[in-house]
């Protein structure tokens, strides 16, 4: 009997090495000290002992109990301390630990583009002024001189949203070009002018991977009483020049433009091939990125400014075509889709 109650305290302290939580102590004492532990069997079956063995065996049934409950009672300390260890060490903050680098967000190209255009053009004493992409058919069209039955009125190239009156023909639209800048800075202010606005102007086009439903333009406009295609010339070269580097190669190719006479398209040398000819510029060995002409008198008499003895030049740059080219981008609708993998190459 002796040996047996050993045998029990024995199966105590092996059950008590492994456990280390609340839990398993709980499970141990229900099964050594529980009312179904053997321990408590054997207290129930004093009764059936003779009287000279019950005083003996009870005793020690007593002491093994207490035995085991100081096994117990011992190692719940030690799972105390233990949780303790363990929250101290979870706790504490190692101070040489490298940090948590913080996120960097950085500028999407276009705007790189932006401000790079803005920075060229300030130093050659342009003022940048704001205009509103919400413009009226007036500002849009009649005051560039871009008569009624002209293409780029139709519905199918620009967004009309309503007419001011219901008589009247001038309706609201988002602007196509931010030429209207132009004849709003031309109506107010008499030369000399020498501003640049940059803003965001719609078309009726389907998106792919020259075009875009909305896109970006630079606006530049000079006028005093002796400025000559030449300046425009200069300052136009100057930009390519500050812009993609001083071998960049450029051109004018004579074009039409209703508000401005004589027009020119303002090209550089395709990048890909050199000149030799391929598909980013159509074999031309070419790449167009914007247009340029004298103001038209036409317009100048539009906004009351007298075409007689001023004179000024006007271009618009496409800020979207300028990224695709600087950065070697094969497709526009790429600058809109706010792609993160794409963004973090170039932001
Ligand atoms: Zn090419």
């Amino acid at each position: 009997m002796e040996k047996h109650f050993e045998e029990l305290i024995q199966q105590v302290k092996i059950a008590l090495i492994d456990a280390d939580n609340d839990h398993q102590l709980n499970n141990i004492k229900s099964s050594f000290l529980g009312k179904k532990s053997e321990l408590m069997n054997m207290m129930k079956k004093l009764g059936s002992l003779s009287a000279d063995e019950r005083p003996r065996v009870g005793k020690q049934l007593n002491l093994t109990k207490q035995k085991m409950e100081s096994l117990i009672q011992q190692r719940a300390h030690e799972i105390e301390k233990l949780k303790y260890d363990r929250t101290i060490q979870a706790e504490s903050i190692d101070l040489t630990m490298p940090g948590l680098q913080p996120q960097i967000g950085g500028l999407h190209p276009l705007t790189q583009t932006q401000r790079k255009i803005e920075d060229i053009f300030i130093t050659l004493g342009f003022d940048i002024v704001e205009g509103n992409e919400i413009e009226d058919e007036y500002h849009n069209f009649d005051a560039l001189n871009t008569p009624p039955n002209h293409p780029a009125r139709n519905e199918m190239d620009t967004f009309y949203i309503k007419r001011l009156q219901d008589d009247s023909n001038n309706r609201l639209l988002l602007r196509s070009q931010t030429s209207t800048v132009q004849v709003r800075i031309m109506e107010n202010n008499q030369p000399p002018i020498k501003i640049i606005s940059i803003g965001r102007c719609y078309r009726n086009d389907k998106p792919d991977r020259s075009h875009s439903p909305f896109f970006h333009q630079v606006e530049g406009l000079c006028v005093n009483d002796n400025t000559t295609f030449a300046d425009l010339r200069d300052i136009l070269s100057y930009f390519a020049t500050m812009m993609f580097g001083n071998d960049i190669e450029w051109r004018f190719r004579p074009h039409f433009f209703p508000f401005t006479e004589p027009s020119a398209e303002f090209d550089i040398r395709c990048f890909s091939c050199k000149g030799a000819g391929c598909s980013i510029c159509k074999q031309s060995g070419w790449l167009e990125i914007g247009g340029a002409g004298m103001v038209d008198p036409n317009v100048f008499d539009a906004v009351g400014i007298d075409s007689e003895r001023f004179t000024g030049y006007a271009f618009g740059l496409g800020i979207d075509r300028i990224t695709l080219l600087k950065y070697r981008l094969p497709d526009i609708r790429i600058l809109f889709e706010n792609d993160v993998r794409f963004l973090k190459q170039l932001c």
